[in-house]
């Protein structure tokens, strides 16, 4: 236990008498941990700690890098500024030697204040030292770590720094046409022809021209190939579903690798905001939901490839104990378990002149990245579901006009309430009802679309940026033919797979709830057959999968 006596030599405690120590004392937590442990995660809910023994450090995730931004030796505290701010720490801390430290609940740090009287003034210095260490460290970041060079209606400079916005590097945009900005950021001359673009600038003056993504990642620090040979389980995509099993998995003290071909988040991270995710009523940008999650899925131990795609599995056969995945790179991914996560993609529409067009004012789905490009334009969707009703709530904020085409009388079927209701308030919006757009032109850039309406009227109306949501399907030719998919290539699993085997087919026991038709092969998120298409049941199923997962492995 704690003592009176060693609670009197901690400076916020100085003057406080013994009686007063000793309420404190029976209201408080010994904590003792081990040296690199966290005592509190950011975010976490607070409460206050004093360091009796050891050292802790404070740390913060800025630009995407761990920094530590204190260190508190014994005596010292923490979890003040959340206590006071009424917020969730706002940093986590971990241990660098075994530690010993006293823990309050939130209620009780206040009668802390009330019984001692040096401690208010010392909790409010530190408070305030506390708050500018966190301001000067996120200032001091490095939060632009490259430079990308290119055209403004080139594709392939738009889907690069798509890229980057989803891996969360920091970039700055250069247009080559913006002679001023060119010269003041100190672009290489030589790297100044149409030739070269896009290109990628480093802090150190290389640079990349028309990089691969692979080798991109590989320059900018991202991991690209597995580190081990063999893992527990392998997980394909890294949308909610695989971010989610990956970080179970590796919590659960799985030797864990997530495979992912281009960048964390998925689906959820081209959402602009996603309003219906428990835990956060305000709503949450689908790019902060998945670096959170991919950093949340890091930390607990799980690799995280990116960039690299898996192109076909072997399932383990006989006498074998592994599955194996292949990536487009070559490497072999040996894996007792696999779960794939590889959700759905967004149909191509069969639109005159849209591909011609792709990427230069015509776009499928929509990320946050796309916003400051639609400033003072007129931006037009084509879909009338949550994506594209998400879609228009943001541009709303930037667009001169926003314009919803959708084929039906009404958007209730297809668009949740409280987005129509959000939308109704928004005097830049507006929808047409019983139409479709029949083409697109322009020479270079989007300049027009082309719009039928069911009463056979035909409209031509000028336009910025035509984004076309009209829902998804999943890529799951490149799994084995073994695996049993639905007509439309939804992956089956559980009771389904009994449902659609073939006649006469034997098994060693029924497939699990998330298994698919092959033992040790599971599917999870919307790439599942019956799936719910959320990001909260994507979520849930990661984490089902990887309970399944463990019950497979425990098979004698
Ligand atoms: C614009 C938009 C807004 C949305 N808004 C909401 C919302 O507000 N609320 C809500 O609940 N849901 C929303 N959704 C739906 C939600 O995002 C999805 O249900 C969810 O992302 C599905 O997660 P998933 O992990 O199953 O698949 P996905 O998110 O589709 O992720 C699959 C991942 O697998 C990768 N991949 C695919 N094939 C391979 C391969 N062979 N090798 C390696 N990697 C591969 C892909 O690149 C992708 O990153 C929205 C969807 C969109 C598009």
């Amino acid at each position: 236990m704690i003592t009176t006596e060693a609670l009197s030599h901690i400076p916020l405690f100085e003057s406080a008498r013994d009686e007063a120590l000793e309420t404190i004392l029976s209201r408080s937590a010994d904590v003792r941990v081990k040296a690199g442990d966290w005592i509190v995660l950011e975010g976490e809910a607070a409460a206050f700690y004093v360091v009796v023994e050891g050292r802790c450090e404070i740390v913060k995730m800025i630009a995407g890098a761990e920094q530590v931004v204190d260190v508190v030796e014994p005596g010292g505290f923490f979890g003040e500024v959340p206590l006071l701010l009424g917020s969730g720490f706002l940093a986590g801390v971990r241990t660098t030697m075994p530690s010993r430290l006293m823990r309050l609940e939130a209620v009780d740090f206040h009668e802390l204040v009330a019984r001692c009287p040096n401690a208010n003034h010392q909790i409010l210095a530190e408070m305030a030292r506390r708050v500018t260490g966190l301001q000067q460290a996120s200032i001091a970041a490095p939060i632009m770590s490259v430079t990308v060079l290119g055209r403004r209606d080139d594709f392939a400079c738009y889907d690069l720094r798509d890229f980057l916005a989803r891996n969360q590097i920091g970039f700055r945009w250069l247009d080559p046409g913006d002679t001023a900005a060119i010269q003041a950021a100190g672009v290489p001359l030589e790297l100044l022809h149409a030739d070269n673009y896009p290109a990628v600038l480093f802090a150190d003056r290389s640079y990349l021209i028309k990089p691969a993504y692979p080798e991109l990642a590989q320059r900018l620090g991202l991991q690209t190939a597995p580190r081990k040979t063999t893992y527990d389980v392998a997980i394909v995509g890294a949308g909610p579903a695989g971010l989610s099993a990956a970080l179970y998995g590796a919590s659960e003290g799985l030797q864990t690798v997530l495979v992912e071909c281009r960048a964390p988040g998925g689906q959820a991270g081209t959402s602009s905001r996603i309003e219906n995710y428990l835990g956060f009523p305000a709503g949450v940008s689908g790019d902060d939901l998945a670096s959170r999650a991919f950093h949340q899925a890091k930390r607990f131990g799980a690799e995280v490839i990116v960039t690299r795609q898996a192109t076909s599995i072997e399932p383990r056969d006989g006498s074998g104990t592994t599955h194996a995945i292949v990536l487009d790179c070559g490497n072999r991914v040996q894996t007792k378990a696999i779960v794939l996560a590889t959700g759905v993609t967004w149909r191509r529409l069969t639109l005159p002149g849209a591909d011609a067009l792709l990427g230069r004012g015509v776009y499928y789905g929509a990320s946050r990245t796309e916003a400051l490009g639609a400033r003072g334009k007129d931006i037009f969707l084509i879909g009338g579901g949550n994506s594209a009703g998400q879609a228009a709530m943001l541009f709303s904020g930037y667009a001169r006009s926003v314009t919803i085409m959708v084929r039906g009388e009404k958007l209730a079927a297809s668009m949740s309430q409280y987005l129509i209701d959000e939308l109704k308030k928004k005097e830049n919006v507006q929808i047409e009802y019983t139409c479709e757009c029949v083409s697109v032109t322009g020479s270079g850039h989007l300049e027009s679309i082309e719009v039928a309406y069911k009463n056979g009227e035909q409209k031509t109306f000028p336009a910025d940026m035509l984004f076309i949501f009209i829902g998804s399907e999943p890529e799951t030719k490149w799994l084995p033919e073994a695996l049993i998919r639905d007509a439309q290539g939804f992956i089956c699993t559980g009771r389904d797979v009994l449902d659609l085997q073939p006649a006469g087919a034997t098994r060693a026991r029924d497939p699990y709830l998330l298994e698919t038709s092959i033992p040790g092969i599971f599917a999870a998120g919307d790439v599942r057959h019956g799936s719910m298409k959320r990001v909260a049941s994507s979520v849930g199923e990661g984490s089902m999968a990887i309970a399944l997962v463990h019950q497979y492995i425990g098979e004698p």
